[in-house]
């Protein structure tokens, strides 16, 4: 039982998130409005003006981003194809990395390879597994990529995040929470129920393989949202070599429609389950949403109501989203 509830009210859709209740507001009007700041920067000049300095460039990064203790990491860094991983110097979080992605200094959104983003995720699974084997407390990882300075990356240069916490992240235990009330009224797991609904009603499944499915969000908290949800697993640890390979095609694809709706900013989030603990009322999930154009003052797209009022008010349909990859 999945309940997609939505009330429209002077032309907006009030639509209520259907495992946590949460509001989103919809009005794809405001996509149309004035935005008067936009300045006229180009991107390539942020890119070039950027690159000078940029230490996460081959030619800096060795000797100026720090090295993991030896019992995480014996030769300092761990590296994947492109991908090279070591400490957050300004970290947020437990056991705070950083995942470059890729030697090259900019990449658009369509020019991630298979090979860069599979040799990222992999690595970045690598440095989860060996922080949960040193510390056994800590098991909840999280991958979080911030996609150019919109999405409040502060580097221009493809990175990723990626922690592993002894305490869940406040939302992965809403949902951890809100799947096993689902699972214990229903005698259902929530995400296959909502996989298996949105498959029937057709309006926001957009593909998927047989270990994920992608869905459009009905109640998003950003634009462009997709669903990557993970068949069976409830943990980024868990993942196997064939579900890696199927997001990772999945990712570029859905990249590639991001090309075709100009997007130049992305945020990339997993909510994951602990590790090393079977559950059935709870499967891994990510949400990848598009930022605002990178270009110098820019009209953000969250202010006081997201920030403040946690209401999200959205000026993408979902419904359009699968016809994305048409
Ligand atoms: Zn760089």
């Amino acid at each position: 039982m999945i309940n997609l509830q939505k009330v429209v009210r002077n032309q907006v859709e009030y639509r209520t998130d259907p495992l946590t209740s949460e509001q989103t507001r919809i009005n794809p009007d405001r996509a149309k409005r004035v935005k008067q700041a936009e300045s006229r920067v180009q991107l390539q000049e942020i890119i070039n003006h950027s690159r000078n300095q940029c230490i996460f460039c081959p030619e800096r990064i060795d000797t100026i981003t720090p090295d993991f203790p030896t019992q995480i990491c014996p030769t300092g860094k761990i590296r994947r194809g492109e991908t090279v991983i070591f400490p957050n110097l300004y970290p947020f979080a437990e056991n705070h990395a950083v995942g470059v992605i890729t030697s090259q200094h900019f990449l658009d959104v369509d020019q991630f390879t298979d090979e860069l983003l599979t040799d990222n995720l992999m690595a970045s699974l690598d440095y989860v597994r060996t922080v949960n084997s040193q510390y056994r407390q800590a098991v909840y990882p999280a991958y979080i990529w911030n996609y150019m300075p919109p999405s409040a990356g502060s580097i221009i240069h493809p990175h990723v995040q990626i922690m592993v916490e002894t305490e869940p992240i406040s939302r992965v235990k809403k949902y951890l929470q809100k799947s096993e009330n689902y699972f214990n009224q229903y005698q259902e797991n929530y995400w296959k129920i909502l996989i298996e609904e949105e498959k029937r009603l057709g309006q926001r499944y957009i593909g998927g393989t047989d270990t994920l499915s992608l869905i459009a969000s009905f109640a998003p908290r950003g634009l462009n949202e997709v669903q990557f949800i993970f068949h069976g697993i409830n943990c980024l640890s868990d993942l196997t070599q064939k579900q890696v390979d199927d997001f990772v095609r999945c990712l570029r694809n859905i990249l590639k429609g991001y090309k075709q709706l100009e997007v130049g900013a992305l945020n990339l989030v997993a909510y994951s389950g602990p590790m090393n603990q079977e559950q059935d009322y709870y499967w891994l999930n990510m949400k990848l949403i598009s930022r605002p154009f990178p270009k110098g003052i820019y009209t953000n797209d969250t202010g006081p109501m997201e920030r403040l009022y946690d209401v999200w008010v959205i000026d993408t349909l979902p419904e359009s989203l699968p016809g994305l990859l048409d």
